[in-house]
């Protein structure tokens, strides 16, 4: 095909001529072409249409031929053609959700950990096949090019997945969303090891070129700090509080496409950008002091430079609160000025807006709104409340107290003057409610109350949540119902109704459909296609488990999948897998509370019993254990932990007793990408935190959905899912969450299990001994010491029974059959965990809407 190698025309025909209507990003002026109106057109979907656009983009957007251009020069023109393809379908959504004056729900979130765009894209508009081919005729390797993405890794873990889920789900059921964020110029570190010690990279996701992402600096918005409150009364007589700020910063927003699955919609997701506002500028004019005016710059941007990399831990930093409000109030602002009609009464907001607040991160848009109302939209206190309380739900995401955020008065006071007065406020009339429903009940008022006295003045941003929130929910059964009875029980008390239970899921579209393309054909062929969005309908492959043609097909994905990820592995991490292995990944971050040492004493357990010649390899099912897990740098038993897995993997691995037995894998860096070739490739997915600790978990969705059974706790969502998936085809083990309540009442002391337990014994004796750190006995103290002497989670307390499961899982492999038949069970019975169907939830349980029709 030499033609291509000639730079394509530069003139489109009419109706292919790109559209410079900016009305979805703000109002603009009165369009007078009849064009400026109409989206543009889409792009044909024929190859040669395809070609004829790609080569487009390679050469205007590029500045390339085809024969010079890079991969990365491929992988960018490939992004905006297939961008093209949704743009008409994105201005179109814009357009039609205004007019239709429908609800919408902003959700409000620090981070979204999306993943790759490109295939989610072209799954999205059904461009793979045409891509593919395409491509092809140009001598290109869509694979390839898709390899080029770096994911933007603006999340730490499953709450920021679990943001990018919905927001998929929303735009494939039709319902009109914002998703608000951050644009973190660095996200998620990346993870190296050296010496087998985690070490932290910068994550440079830009630095290649962004094509998915539209800037608008045009439509930025002023952020203010600091600064005091004044109170003067104005002409009318009412007294009003200004707020004089120190100093503030712009935030640009950028635009990403959300496209629904095959549907036409396309969302909105729309990440802030922290700039120096024209202030900065102006010193440098004034002051003469160069230097110190591009300091001051650096300052602002520093905003929205980097992801906190803690997961369930914060770190109350202050920079973390400028995020926080940062956002908030650009999305807010946004909403107002630019999504609404101008002369809109914000008295209805709750009509056209629902606020969802993913955990208690953006729980500062409370006093934010409330300031928004009476500060500057004039309302009464009593209006503003009843807008604010109307306008936002919360979602509580963990049980663990250190997880709550509490933020310094003192520190609140000088970044957010306005917003703490407000807090105050809310607060004392929050009391007030209080003593009128328990007349006298001092002690549980200040229990209730939203400022901590101990141990420094501190506002409870879960609290404030909870007052203002017209509906507060955890992510599955067990995580409310802990949350009603253990975390928030006056509140539960004083407001039943206000709390209500969604269990937590994922999108088919990248877990199933896009990660595992040969289980999905594997079942559109059984029972047709629409499962992708109606996922419940899986239940009709329950038949299949018993028909040997359909489980010899599904044992050879599985099969399929471990080869792709062999191959992967090598390539990215020198990792061999050998064939034939049980594959039996846990993947998640590295907390103490999901128990990845329990795991490693299963490991270390079966290494000391083969090496000292207790068990015989050959009695040992062959097993490749794949670790995938980031600590929080800052988090020392959790990086001790990631070390003493490299440790135990180097000597379990270079074993000659366990060769072809036992492996382990711990390969780096464990993200959105890397799970999207894990999972399908998984049979045994490992969920074993401390019953009462996982609110949900989401990686036990994904990996039950592959056909990977479980060997889990009773916690978090594993409790739907054993529920669904029934006894037989789940690995139960451990205490259930009132026997942790129960030990841990009576005391629970884990050297009594040491002592007991001679299997265990020998295990942690190996490590102590030196074994796995060249001879060094205090290598690993902070890891071990910590198991025998406080043990907060309580591994030990399980690890007999967590061994017995583990028996189980062997004896459930060894027969074929009945293993491939509990995992298509898995498969057919968890279409429950669709995030499709938790978006269903939270339109009828919190959001009372509805679809756009
Ligand atoms: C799903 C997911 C998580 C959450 O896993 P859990 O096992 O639920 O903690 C974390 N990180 C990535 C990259 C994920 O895809």
């Amino acid at each position: 095909m030499p033609e291509i190698e000639q730079p394509v025309g530069t003139t489109l025909p009419a109706d292919e001529t790109p559209n410079t209507d900016t009305r979805s990003f703000g109002p603009a002026s009165t369009p007078t072409h009849p064009l400026a109106t109409a989206p543009v057109g889409m792009p044909s979907h024929s190859v040669d249409g395809f070609v004829r656009e790609f080569l487009h983009e390679l050469n205007t957007n590029q500045g390339v031929t085809l024969s010079r251009s890079s991969v990365n020069d491929q992988y960018l023109a490939l992004a905006s053609t297939v961008k093209n393809y949704l743009m008409a379908r994105w201005l179109e959504t814009g357009r039609k959700t205004r007019e239709a004056k429908a609800k919408t729900i902003g959700y409000l979130s620090a981070e979204y950990l999306l993943g790759r765009q490109l295939g989610n894209a072209l799954l999205a508009t059904d461009l793979n096949e045409v891509a593919s081919k395409g491509l092809e005729l140009c001598g290109l390797d869509l694979a390839t090019l898709r390899a080029q993405e770096v994911e933007p890794g603006l999340g730490n873990g499953g709450l920021g997945r679990l943001a990018a889920c919905f927001i998929d789900s929303l735009a494939t059921m039709d319902v009109p969303c914002i998703g608000y964020g951050i644009r973190y110029e660095y996200g998620i570190f990346r993870q190296t090891f050296v010496d087998g010690r985690q070490v932290e990279q910068p994550d440079t996701w830009l630095a290649l070129g962004s094509p998915w992402e539209f800037p608008h600096p045009e439509a930025s918005v002023q952020v203010n700090f600091g600064g005091h409150t004044e109170k003067a009364t104005g002409a009318d007589g009412k007294e009003r509080t200004r707020w004089v700020p120190a100093w503030n910063v712009l935030g640009v927003p950028y635009n990403y496409m959300v496209p629904g699955y095959l549907n036409g919609r396309v969302n909105t997701l729309r990440l802030w950008s922290a700039q120096a506002t024209k202030a900065f500028d102006l010193q440098i004019f004034n002051s003469g002091d160069y230097a110190q005016a591009v300091r001051a710059q650096t300052f602002a941007e520093n905003i929205s430079k980097v992801l906190y990399p803690e997961d369930s831990t914060p770190q109350g930093k202050e920079l973390r609160l400028q995020q926080q409000y940062f956002f908030v109030a650009c999305s807010l602002r946004d909403f107002i000025d630019n999504e609404l009609e101008e002369d809109f009464d914000l008295h209805n907001l709750p009509e056209r807006i629902t606020y969802q607040l993913n955990d208690t991160h953006p729980v500062i848009a409370v006093p934010e709104l409330m300031r928004l109302l009476i500060d500057e939209h004039d309302f009464a206190w009593d209006e503003a409340w009843e807008v604010t309380r109307h306008c936002f739900n919360y979602t509580c995401h963990t049980l663990l107290p250190e997880a709550l955020e509490v933020w310094p008065t003192e520190l609140l006071g000088r970044l957010l003057p306005r917003h703490l007065e407000i807090i105050y406020q809310i607060n004392e009339e929050f009391l007030d409610d209080v003593r009128e429903a328990f007349p006298g009940d001092e002690i549980r008022a200040r229990r209730m109350s939203m400022i901590a006295e101990h141990p420094e003045r501190g506002v409870r941003m879960a609290y404030l949540a909870t007052v203002a929130a017209s509906k507060v929910n955890g992510v599955a059964e067990l995580h409310s119902q802990l949350l009603r009875d253990k975390v928030l029980p006056d509140f539960s008390e004083l407001w039943p109704d206000k709390f209500t239970n969604v269990t937590n899921g994922v999108t088919p579209r990248r877990f199933v459909k896009l990660a595992n393309p040969r289980l999905s054909d594997l079942i559109s062929d059984a029972i047709g296609s629409g499962w992708v969005t109606d996922l419940e309908r899986l239940k009709e492959l329950e038949p299949y488990a018993d028909d040997p043609e359909f489980k010899e097909k599904f044992r050879e994905v599985k099969a399929a999948n471990k080869t792709r990820l062999t191959t992967l592995l090598k390539a990215r991490d020198g990792i061999e897998l050998p064939d034939g292995h049980l594959l039996d990944v846990m993947v998640k971050r590295l907390h103490e509370y999901k128990r990845q040492s329990l795991k490693l004493l299963h490991i270390v357990s079966l290494y000391e019993q083969v090496t000292s010649g207790k068990l015989s390899a050959s009695d040992l099912t062959p097993r490749t254990v794949v670790f995938g897990a980031k600590a929080a740098p800052g988090y020392k038993i959790a990086k001790d932990t990631i070390y003493l897995i490299n440790k135990v993997a180097a000597k379990v691995n270079a074993a000659p007793e366990l060769e072809g037995r036992l492996k382990v894998a711990f390969p780096a860096n464990y993200n959105v990408t890397l799970a999207e070739e894990l999972i399908p490739a998984a049979d045994l997915s490992e969920q074993i935190s401390l019953a009462g600790m996982e609110a949900s978990g989401t990686g036990n969705m994904k990996l039950a959905l592959n056909g990977a059974l479980t060997i889990g706790t009773d916690d978090g969502a594993n409790v739907e899912i054993r529920r669904l998936v029934g006894d037989k085809h789940f690995f139960l083990f451990g205490m259930n969450e009132p026997q942790v309540a129960e030990l841990s009442a009576k005391g629970y002391d884990p050297g009594s299990y040491y002592q007991s337990n001679e299997q265990l014994r020998s295990a942690l004796d190996l490590i102590l001994s030196g074994h796995f750190s060249d001879g060094d006995q205090h290598q690993f103290d902070s890891v071990v010491f910590n198991l025998l002497n406080e043990d907060r989670f309580m591994a030990l307390a399980d690890f007999q029974s967590y061994i017995d499961a583990q028996a189980k899982v062997e004896e459930r492999y060894a027969d074929q059959e009945a293993w491939t038949r509990s995992a298509i069970l898995n498969v057919a019975r968890t279409g429950y965990f669709s995030s499709d169907r938790a978006m269903r939830d939270y339109l009828q349980r919190i959001w009372h809407t509805t679809p756009m029709i």
